[in-house]
């Protein structure tokens, strides 16, 4: 049995999500929204797995549109994922069951009106179209006037504007809403939860580990997160992140299923604290931003090529679009993400160059080699 959780109960359509329903289980399709046929295949593929909630990202009116033949040709619980365009609420809300908005990318737009006005204006949108709501903070794109407030304490500025934005959507008197808060590392999932809930012990969590990467490391990531935090009565709904070829994506439902069964038996998989040690490659799942199909093979291929790197204390970030990879990648010591037709290649936040798709993974493994060298304190 999971340990009874402190939060209120909200509606997505019918899915009750909180409070003592059972936790729900969603995933979000990796094509771009904008090739239906694909994304249908996505959102088939995560509803035949299992999923309570599938999501897609709309950044455009070529999206706007397509999202509306995928409504067509599917009941599944949809929520959509708005990144800088929050204007585009008003057009998906009445084909979907919830809404997705990050803090840190409100204020792209529009950039002289004020957040709390563009929170209550998609709080209204919402409430038109009963539609929930889900309040997504991300570490990788932290808004800037919390990254000022909190220039040393990454995880109190994520969590500090997770209670900030509920008390703007409190003050639009609106109940059906969820918080997450990710980050790529496990470690600072936990913390920042477990500081999200003593703050707002009655709002309904939605977990995740971004970019967690590919198995078995990314399962392994989520399990650490997970099991912590559901094992202290956190967390009412997740999401596990996996950088998978799109046919599996379904594997993202059923190790998320697995945890929770895990977790309720109380099974729980140790990790030694080497496990953070050496290597680390991050890498998205993928989503309807993606700039290049040949994305999920290079995360494998940066995988293959640096396996005899395993103990050096190294972490490779691997990121498929324009709009989050250059941001999630400063902090990585070499950053690789996508555009459609060449891979830009990062140390820290200095750009290296930019290669095409054949190229890069010589590109990334000189880059690595130089790097080793200069912190073995040799010549260039
Ligand atoms: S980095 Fe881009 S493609 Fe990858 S999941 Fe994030 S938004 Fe989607």
């Amino acid at each position: 049995m999971l340990p009874p959780r402190t939060t209120r109960q909200i509606l997505i359509r019918d899915l009750r999500v909180g409070g003592d329903a059972p936790v729900a289980v969603q995933s979000m399709a990796a094509t771009p929204t904008r090739d239906v046929e694909a994304t249908l295949r996505q959102v088939r593929i995560l509803e035949e797995a299992g999923a309570d909630l599938i999501r897609v990202a709309v950044d455009s009116a070529a999206d706007v549109a397509a999202l509306r033949e995928l409504r067509r040709h599917s009941d599944a619980r949809l929520s959509v994922d708005l990144q800088e365009n929050y204007r585009l609420a008003e057009e998906v809300a009445p084909l979907v069951d919830k809404l997705r908005y990050n803090p840190g990318h409100l204020h792209h737009h529009e950039k002289e009106r004020p957040v709390a006005d563009k929170v209550a204006w998609l709080v209204e949108v919402c409430r038109r179209h009963a539609c929930a709501l889900r309040i997504g903070v991300n570490a990788g794109s932290i808004a800037p006037e919390y990254k000022q407030r909190f220039p040393d304490d990454h995880v109190q500025a994520i969590v500090q504007c997770a209670v900030d934005h509920c008390a703007l959507v409190d003050a639009a008197d609106f109940e059906h809403y969820v918080v997450s808060i990710k980050d790529s590392d496990p470690r600072l999932v936990i913390d920042a939860n477990v500081r999200f809930a003593e703050a707002r012990p009655d709002v309904p969590l939605h977990l995740g580990v971004t970019e967690a990467g590919l198995p078995p490391d990314g399962i392994i990531k989520t399990r650490v997160a997970f099991e912590q935090l559901l094992a202290r009565g956190l967390g009412d709904t997740l999401r596990v992140s996996l950088t998978l070829p799109f046919d599996e994506k379904g594997r993202e439902i059923e190790v998320g299923r697995e945890i929770l069964a895990d977790v309720a038996a109380g099974r729980f998989r140790s990790v030694p604290p080497s496990f953070f040690e050496g290597l680390n490659i991050i890498a998205c799942p993928s989503c309807s931003r993606v700039e290049n199909e040949r994305f999920i093979e290079l995360a494998q291929e940066v995988k293959r090529i640096t396996a005899d790197l395993a103990d050096e204390d190294l972490t490779i970030a691997v990121m498929g679009c324009r709009v989050n990879g250059p941001g999630e990648t400063d902090d990585a010591d070499l950053g690789l993400w996508c555009g459609p037709s060449k891979v830009n290649l990062k140390q820290g936040p200095e750009t290296l160059g930019a290669y095409s798709y054949d190229e890069i993974l010589p590109a990334l493994r000189s880059a690595l080699e130089r790097l080793l060298r200069e912190r073995a304190g040799e010549p260039r």
